[in-house]
């Protein structure tokens, strides 16, 4: 599913026919991805909803989705080291901070809507995060600013 109109299916956009290939610095590509931007330009507006990211960057038009389908599992992976490593880090504080009476029935409630709602509160993060991750070791290429026919 293409956002923009495509007149020109298959052709990028005249305003990106020289698209910003330039090197960008890790720490570049990982703030913008934190803030939600685009990794490459760091525009805002990637996503088109919570769940949803655009097909392409609407301001320097690359693709953002880089390969396979399985593309974003890289993101889920993440998200999941994420939702661990917060259960993991109120499990021990909540312990040090009230032992020797831990409240076990808040933990056992408060870990499970941590476990639902984690996940969905890091979702865009994580997915712009893996976009930035994999642009560090696969730097845009000229293909990635073209439509890809689906
Ligand atoms: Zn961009």
């Amino acid at each position: 599913m293409n956002t923009l109109p495509a007149p020109n299916k298959g052709l990028p956009p005249p305003e990106h026919s020289k698209p910003d290939t330039s090197r960008k610095t890790i720490r570049q590509l990982l703030l913008r991805a934190i803030r939600l931007r685009c990794p490459n330009c760091g525009a805002r507006g990637i996503f088109a909803g919570y769940f949803t990211l655009r097909d392409r960057c609407p301001n320097c038009g690359m693709m953002l989705e880089r390969g396979e389908g399985d593309y974003f599992l890289g993101a889920y992976a993440l998200n999941l080291i994420v939702v661990e490593s917060v259960l993991a880090a109120a499990f021990v504080i909540v312990m040090f901070v009230t032992w020797p009476n831990p409240p076990w029935a808040a933990l056992q409630w408060g870990g499970a809507a941590l476990a639902i709602l984690t996940p969905i509160a890091f979702y865009p993060f994580a997915k712009a995060i893996w976009l930035g991750i994999d642009l560090i070791f696969r730097p845009p290429k000229r293909e990635d600013f073209i439509s890809r026919v689906k």
